[in-house]
């Protein structure tokens, strides 16, 4: 809700809607919207056709819905504005990284699984130390152990403490002064460029370790890639990757569009690959203001790269295996897809660090925004951009991407379930489990759909619709339980809004 509303108004209108005499359907629409907290509401209607005779199958129609509407997901990615839509963003970014790890489901076949494949993280590189937790044994460890050593400015060089999972130190530099901040943001900028030089490297390194040319690597097996960017408390993103073995592109059929590598290749060779060329690859960026000299970035020192198999440890007996199974790598990933800058408190449109600073956005924070709009003015046409991105800290690249024939797509999900919706909309029969979640191909499909819709608005009606949508089935359940006591009892009525 955008607004402050008065409770008893919102109470008044909780009511009105659960003695409405349409209410079920409502509450239907609401469940179908997956009580988005904001859905799009649009007003127009659909007809399916027989492709072949043209004759009508069915219609529908929003003059006969509660309101004269339909409501549809607003599908924003972001956990702190939607979270029923960001929940659901979260789970088709773990259907497709799993399809293409585990196989066997979205059009992917199980074989999938047999390919060599990697899981890996890398990360920035250290731009001065920061509080942070470690685990030693026995449980955590110090922060940074030091004597009693300071820095030019004074402060300590170390820290003794042992921090909790939620101390507000965690991720901050010990000394703000000494930390190098523009390095930071450069490397941050072109984060994306090093990645990119990651995959070329990697195919490079693959065919001088099999002791072949990458002409003949091209033509027995290619490299697919699934990866996520999360950013660390510290501020600066780091990269989780899914890194498989195909076939060549050339032994890709519609009957077999995930052939297996031609070439035989363990999946710790891979592994070994990955972890090379992460330590080898560097980019030399343009300096961040005039007269000073242009930086060498490269990834930092901790690279983890384990490999994945849907046979791991659990199973085969092998005590302490670093081996990964695929599903528990998909929500690994998954979790990320829907976290942004927001965990910093940073707003999309953000202005100023002075502003940052007012919504309480902790000092670290602060100083990167201010020093990325710093470089963005003394750095030329290389770090002019970086405006932009200054919510991001400067990081411009997507935080979830995937090579074309790593798995199936997100775009093909959402087709899918939009469907689905409306079938259920019109009442028609369907079967979550196998009709809205197929990865169908429409154009085998031999119905027609000719739909008209135009925009009504954006959000739910009043306070009170998004109270009641805002408790998600099982309030809604709830409500409508009270409703029917209320009928009986009027005097139970007075329930309130938010109990
Ligand atoms: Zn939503
Ligand atoms: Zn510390
Ligand atoms: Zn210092």
């Amino acid at each position: 809700m955008a607004c402050r509303v008065d409770p008893v108004v919102v109470e008044r209108q909780v009511a009105a809607r659960l003695l409405s005499p349409n209410f079920n359907r409502w509450a239907e629409q609401a469940a179908a919207a997956g009580h988005c907290t904001s859905p799009i509401r649009l007003t127009g209607s659909a007809t399916t056709l027989d492709k072949t005779t043209g004759e009508v199958l069915s219609t529908y129609s929003t003059t006969g819905e509660p309101d004269g509407v339909l409501y549809v997901r607003c599908g924003n990615r972001r956990a702190s504005v939607c979270p029923s839509c960001s929940h659901e963003y979260k789970g088709d970014t773990w259907h497709l990284l799993a399809a293409g790890a585990a196989g066997g489901m979205k059009g992917v076949p199980e074989s999938v699984a047999a390919h060599p494949m990697v899981f890996a993280t890398v990360t920035a590189p250290s731009f001065g130390p920061v509080h942070t937790t470690r685990t030693g044994q026995g449980g955590l460890g110090r922060c940074h152990p030091r004597r009693r050593v300071v820095c030019q400015h004074g402060r300590p060089v170390g820290c003794n403490a042992v921090h909790a999972d939620g101390d507000s130190r965690l991720g901050q530099p010990l000394c703000r002064d000494c930390y190098r901040y523009t390095e930071h943001v450069v490397w941050q900028w072109h984060a994306p460029e090093l990645w990119r030089r990651f995959t070329i490297t990697l195919r490079r390194r693959l065919a001088a370790r099999l002791g072949m040319t990458q002409t003949r690597l091209v033509q027995l097996a290619r490299l697919s890639f699934a990866k996520v960017a999360e950013f660390q408390r510290r501020g600066v993103i780091h990269f989780h990757a899914l890194i498989r073995l195909d076939g060549p592109a050339s032994a890709v059929t519609g009957e077999h569009p995930f052939p297996v590598p031609l070439v035989d290749v363990p999946a710790e060779v891979l592994a070994d690959v990955i972890r090379e060329t992460a330590a080898l690859v560097a980019y030399d960026a343009p300096p961040a203001s005039d007269g000073e000299p242009g930086l060498r970035l490269r990834f930092g020192k901790q690279v983890d790269a384990r490999p994945v198999t849907s046979t791991a440890s659990r199973d085969d007996g092998r005590e302490q295996s670093r081996d990964l199974h695929p599903e528990t790598v998909a929500a690994y990933i998954a979790k990320y897809a829907t976290k942004a800058c927001e965990e910093f408190g940073l707003p999309q449109r953000l202005r100023s660090p002075e502003a940052a600073a007012r919504l309480g956005v902790n000092a670290h924070i602060c100083r990167l925004l201010a020093t990325v709009l710093d470089v963005a003015s003394t750095g030329g046409e290389h770090y002019a951009g970086l405006v932009r991105w200054a919510a991001m800290l400067g990081f411009r690249g997507h935080f979830s991407t995937k090579s074309r024939r790593y798995s199936t797509t997100l775009g093909r999900l959402r087709t899918a379930r939009k469907r689905w919706q409306l079938q259920r909309l019109r009442g028609e029969s369907c079967d979550e489990g196998t009709t809205g979640w197929q990865d169908d191909d429409p154009a085998e499909d031999s119905t027609l759909v000719l739909s008209d819709w135009a925009l009504a608005g954006i959000g739910w009606l009043t306070a009170g619709d998004a109270a009641l949508a805002a408790t998600g089935s099982d309030g809604v359940r709830d409500w409508r339980d009270a409703k029917v006591r209320t009928r009986s009892h009027p005097s139970t009525s007075a329930r309130t809004y938010g109990t």
